[in-house]
């Protein structure tokens, strides 16, 4: 590839693409990356990352309230956003720091500019110190997604999750619109620092694709512990009044006055600015770039992987999606990344973990299935007189006796599911999971001695 100015370019420095480019310019292969923003992507700068941490922050409101029930007294903090904010913003740049060394320490070279395609093998970066051509011989777009935003009237008032990473002044009161990942995360963060939240969404109940049970859980501890969740209730428009309050005005005539408003509807591929006509790549019906198994589009010379083609819009998936395609092309081992069997997480307070099939997908799919289920008051915060309760169920598929399902909410939820997720993706049955001794005491240990099958009341009173 000898008259290309590169063997690989990669467009945008974020989880895949960093991955990427860091593996195969380990190889020899001369390596450039673009990266419009900074390096790290979305994760690093603007999503995981920062948003973990002020998960962080908010939730030590509730530990101050449990440790007063343990015996700790005069525990009357005062959070401060702005040292927050300080404090943050120096880590997602040692972070960003760490990425662009690895980098450079892999040899590739970063280009800051946004990517446009001129033709299949030439792209152009355009900067803020200058516009760049380019030829490569390989192109792997790894260029992520965007929030998107219903158009309504007023909409220019609201913000989205990005603009939530530096509000200048945390408000008192705020809408968050949405019925997904990042709204509930962040109704979370905001209410637990003292926020007062409305989380406004469309449709009956939060979390649409989890299991039932695990989101009318959630709904219930959400309201629990104060959050003000108004559900099949939509914005009809957003007006601001002369003194910069916002008014949303919702279904049925109903408004919620607040100084900020956040949508955090959804995010979409990134690929408007990216030329890919000039290259000739396809689009699928979601509007994402159409890959194959290997994540290669319909142009031979030609890859994409991460929120770019929306296959599963999360961090390790993309990682592990950039790694198969540089093993496949650039270490001889043909690999194909298996979506199936990925955990994953619902930051909220309390949090969510999900690995496998719902109930609905399980019967759906294995039509006889079993389920086990548990709620109980987790022992930290119940000795503090809190009223929380902790959600675990299982799904089994009756035939195979596998569990397909795993489902947590509450607290630690996320660092149980990783490990739940190792013997869901191993394929253990329930005797399996059974035959293992429970850590007592725990809230986990119920994962492995949970012994009698559910029967949801309505059904038991039938019987
Ligand atoms: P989601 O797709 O999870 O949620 C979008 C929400 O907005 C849904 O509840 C949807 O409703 C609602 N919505 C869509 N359009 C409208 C509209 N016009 N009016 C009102 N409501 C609307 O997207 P997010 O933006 O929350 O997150 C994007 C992706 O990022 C996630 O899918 C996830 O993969 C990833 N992510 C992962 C995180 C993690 O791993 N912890 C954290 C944050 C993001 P409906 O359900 O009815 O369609």
């Amino acid at each position: 590839m000898a008259d290309y100015d590169c063997d690989l370019f990669v467009i945008g420095a974020g989880s895949g693409g960093v991955r990427a480019a860091r593996l195969v310019a380990m190889t020899g292969a001369r390596v450039m990356v673009a990266e419009e923003y900074r390096v790290g992507g979305t994760c690093v700068i603007r999503g995981c990352v920062p948003k973990k941490l002020m998960v962080y922050a908010s939730d030590f409101k509730r530990e101050f309230e449990i440790a007063r029930g343990y015996g700790w007294v005069d525990c009357e903090p005062r959070f401060d956003w702005k040292k927050f904010l300080m404090t943050k913003d120096r880590e997602i740049a040692r972070l960003s720091g760490i990425y662009t060394s690895n980098l450079a320490n892999a040899g590739a070279d970063i280009l800051y500019g946004t990517a446009r395609f001129l033709d299949p093998h030439t792209l152009e970066v355009k900067g803020e110190e200058g516009t760049r051509t380019v030829t490569a011989g390989k192109i792997l777009i790894a260029a992520g997604d965007r929030p998107t935003r219903p158009d309504l009237p007023g909409i220019e008032h609201t913000i989205t999750s990005e603009e939530a990473f530096h509000l200048p002044e945390l408000p008192k009161t705020m809408v968050i619109v949405g019925g997904g990942y990042i709204a509930i995360e962040f109704a979370c963060i905001f209410h637990g620092l003292g926020v007062d939240v409305t989380l406004v969404y469309r449709g009956p109940n939060l979390l649409r694709g989890f299991d039932e049970d695990v989101r009318a859980h959630l709904a219930d501890e959400l309201r629990l512990r104060g959050l003000n969740v108004l559900l099949s209730c939509q914005h009809q428009k957003i007006e601001k009044r002369a003194d910069g309050t916002l008014v949303s005005h919702l279904t049925d005539s109903l408004t919620v006055e607040s100084e900020v408003v956040m949508f955090a509807t959804g995010r979409e591929p990134h690929v408007k600015t990216l030329g890919l006509d000039k290259a000739g790549v396809k689009l699928n019906d979601k509007g994402a770039i159409a890959v194959d198994d290997f994540s290669r589009t319909n142009v031979e010379h030609i890859w994409a992987v991460g929120d770019i083609t929306d296959r599963m819009p999360l961090t390790p998936v993309a990682i592990r999606e950039a790694q198969a395609f540089a093993e496949t092309e650039y270490y001889g081992r043909p690999t194909q990344f298996d979506h199936a069997e990925v955990p994953t997480a619902v930051f909220s307070q309390p949090p969510v973990g999900a690995v496998g099939l719902s109930e609905t997908q399980a019967r759906h799919l294995h039509r006889e299935v079993d389920i086990y289920l548990t709620k109980f008051r987790p022992m930290r915060s119940g000795f503090a007189g809190g009223d929380e309760r902790m959600l675990m169920k299982l799904v089994v598929a009756r035939a195979t006796g596998k569990i397909v399902g795993c489902h947590i909410v509450g607290v630690d939820a996320p660092e149980m599911i990783q490990l739940a997720a190792i013997a869901v993706k191993a394929g253990l049955t329930k005797a399996q999971w059974d035959s293992t001794c429970a850590l007592h005491p725990t809230a986990a240990e119920e994962l492995v001695t949970m012994h009698e099958k559910y029967v949801p009341a309505e059904l038991a009173a039938a019987e």
